[in-house]
């Protein structure tokens, strides 16, 4: 039986051709495919700069990093989301706390913000970034926490990983109207890849420049960076600790070579969502809710099951859905409730919201190269195990 995967990239014969040229080519790594790349996602976004980065989780570690988080501080996410939301934080050596989600649309919700960010002053627990999380693809309520962001002095960086490609208030996603930062992950899930690869999108000409010093060591060649004289034309310095979490060129051709079909990626995504919401409406299962002023780069689409109509067990409906042949998955497992997260003092209970949600949650296979043929196969296997 062909097993239709949740997620799966669509590789073309002119990304093919774009990697092959790289192999041929001077530059295997700090070559112009990165400026290409960072253009290419940058003009889509409306963004000032794009800077690539080795994939969506350095992006995070460098944004929250460029924000100077140290020890001491605190950063708030949501605890539905892939763990690398919060253990960018962990890594600069903040601590981490989350805002429970809507139970709609499953984003960070911005009036548990609210109410957290009133004790939190109190407390002087304030964080000093919040990272919210556009769930499946669906924008956050940003210009409600941009507008809390302002009033209690915190940063934003938007996680972006599922939602290139998305819009919010008309406006694409990714142009950091709402934000300090945001941060795309190109894995091959996702909606266009690099193989692994992220970018970080800022319309803050600092915020910039240091994302792009963390990414190479610290070390830079301009000197005007540099403390003293230089020594010569062979000079550097390193002028703080930073990583190596450069992109290679042959990842950035290929992301380039692919932002080329991301209007046609994102078409596609929406057309597969509105079949699977014709299906969803004649069974007994929820999509999550839309808000109007988002339109989602759709990464994933998700039903939550009505537990109590349909008598199965969320594992019998999964198990029923794999053996017949749909890869569907689950996005995901609460952060908090992850054995590293227990250890930091997380229980079960914290975050009814999130948890409810888990309980019930499916992930549908969703990626542009489906047929409508293939939706059908879903709503059928969907039908048989619920029944
Ligand atoms: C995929 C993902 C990341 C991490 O991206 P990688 O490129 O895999 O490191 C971060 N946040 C979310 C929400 C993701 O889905």
């Amino acid at each position: 039986m062909n097993v239709l995967p949740y997620g799966r990239q669509s590789i073309s014969e002119q990304d093919i051709a774009a990697v092959v040229e790289v192999l041929r080519s001077d530059f295997l790594t700090q070559g112009p495919a990165i400026g290409r790349f960072e253009s290419a996602v940058n003009d889509w976004c409306g963004s000032r700069h794009g800077v690539a980065i080795s994939n969506g989780t350095a992006a995070l570690h460098l944004a929250v990093k460029a924000l100077g988080v140290g020890h001491g501080d605190w950063v708030w996410t949501s605890p539905i989301t892939f763990t690398a939301s919060a253990n960018c934080a962990r890594y600069c050596g903040a601590r981490v706390d989350f805002v429970d989600v809507d139970p709609g649309t499953v984003n960070l919700c911005p009036d548990r913000l609210a109410a957290k960010l009133e004790i939190a002053e109190k407390n002087g627990t304030s964080p000093k970034v919040v990272i919210p999380v556009h769930f499946a693809g669906q924008s956050c309520a940003m210009d409600r926490i941009h507008a809390l962001g302002q009033k209690y002095g915190f940063r934003i960086i938007e996680d972006a990983a599922h939602a290139l490609g998305g819009t919010y208030l008309n406006e694409r996603v990714g142009n950091c109207r709402w934000s300090d930062m945001v941060t795309h992950s190109f894995h091959p899930v996702k909606i266009i890849t690099s193989g692994e690869g992220g970018m970080v999108t800022t319309n803050d000409d600092e915020l910039a420049s240091r994302v792009a010093l963390l990414r190479t060591h610290g070390i830079t060649r301009d000197p005007a960076l540099m403390e003293g004289e230089s020594h010569g034309p062979w000079y550097y310095q390193q002028v703080e600790l930073g990583y190596n979490y450069r992109m290679t060129d042959i990842q950035a051709a290929l992301g380039a070579s692919q932002m080329t079909r991301l209007e046609s990626f994102a078409a596609r995504r929406r057309e597969i969502a509105s079949l699977y919401d014709a299906a969803v409406a004649s069974l007994p299962l929820h999509a999550l809710a839309r808000d109007p002023k988002a339109v989602s780069g759709w990464h994933l689409y998700m039903i939550r099951l009505d537990l109590k109509t349909i008598r199965k067990t969320r594992r019998e409906v999964f198990e029923s859905l794999r053996a017949q042949g749909i890869g569907v998955n689950v996005h995901y497992i609460p952060v908090h409730l992850q054995p590293d997260y227990a250890r930091l003092g997380f229980t079960a209970g914290m975050f009814p919201e999130a948890e409810q949600y888990y309980e019930e949650c499916i992930t549908l296979p969703m990626f542009p190269a489906m047929a409508d043929e293939d939706v059908e196969r879903v709503r059928r296997a969907l039908q048989a195990a619920v029944d």
